[in-house]
């Protein structure tokens, strides 16, 4: 299993999307909170991070530090600039005034519903790695890159461009990246990938980060998969070697679901 015998430590991050509003995600993360405790969850071996929409953001950093929840959250998308006439867009600088740890990055809506470039990631990647914010980098190819190139290529391809503009002020810490494999074609179709298929493309991605940014820090990046995770499918994805977690669309809005799958350790035989 991916985190015994690494210092990796799980991460189940739920993508709420365009879904909840600000009075929604205040009483979602209460009993999202209250389900974990239940549950006696134990956030030392299982990090659980929720990423809501950006007018949902003050309000989900607040519930978190006045309860003291060990609930961490992000955001779904920042801006590749530092201030200006950028209408409609939410700075790196911004998010981190909210001490926001992570942020989502070159999700593939964002990349075909908005045409983000491979370079636009790189510049979006840079900027949250100069904020101090945790990049949850996306990669993964459609059904058409997998017909033609095979499953490793275009991950592998648009991990090498998001990291290309990152200035890392000092060596990158171990913690300072993660990346999500999110093959197109399995996000919001019922259609998973198979643990091996997505072992398979995790190892390519850790080899990859290797080489770019050296042995210490790929073995401590999480890589995590995502594409119609559930509760009754994590098990086999966490059981694997290179597998760290899982980025959860559709199932992240439902409470015991979610809950279920950051429960993992509990279904997955070791
Ligand atoms: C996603 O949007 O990142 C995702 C993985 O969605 P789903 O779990 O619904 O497939």
């Amino acid at each position: 299993m991916a985190s015994v015998g690494s210092s990796r430590v799980p991460l189940i991050a739920g993508n709420w999307k365009m879904n909840l509003d600000h009075l929604q995600a205040i009483a979602f993360v209460q009993k999202l909170a209250w389900s974990l405790k239940d549950a006696r969850h134990d956030f030392a071996k299982t990090e659980v991070a929720v990423f809501p929409p950006f007018t949902d953001l003050r309000s989900v950093q607040t519930l978190i530090s006045a309860d003291k929840l060990h609930l961490r959250f992000g955001a779904q998308d920042v801006s590749a600039h530092e201030s200006g006439a950028y209408t409609g867009e939410i700075s790196a600088a911004f998010l981190k005034t909210l001490d926001t740890p992570y942020v989502i990055i070159g999700h593939s809506e964002r990349r075909t519903l908005h045409s983000e470039s491979d370079e636009e990631v790189a510049a979006k990647v840079a900027s949250a790695v100069k904020h101090g914010i945790v990049p949850v980098i996306c990669v993964g190819e459609t059904a058409e890159d997998l017909e033609l190139h095979g499953p490793s290529a275009i991950p592998v391809a648009q991990l090498r461009a998001a990291l290309s503009q990152a200035k890392f002020e000092r060596e990158p810490g171990l913690t300072d990246i993660v990346v999500a494999y999110e093959p197109v074609w399995a996000i919001g179709s019922g259609q998973a990938a198979t643990p091996e298929q997505a072992e398979q493309v995790a190892a390519q991605l850790r080899a990859t980060l290797t080489e770019i940014l050296g042995s210490d820090v790929a073995d401590a990046t999480r890589i995590l998969y995502g594409g119609s995770v559930k509760s009754s499918n994590i098990a086999g994805f966490m059981r694997m070697p290179n597998v760290d977690g899982a980025l959860v669309g559709g199932a992240s809005l439902d409470i015991p679901e979610f809950a279920s799958i950051a429960q993992f350790l509990k279904h997955v035989g070791t």
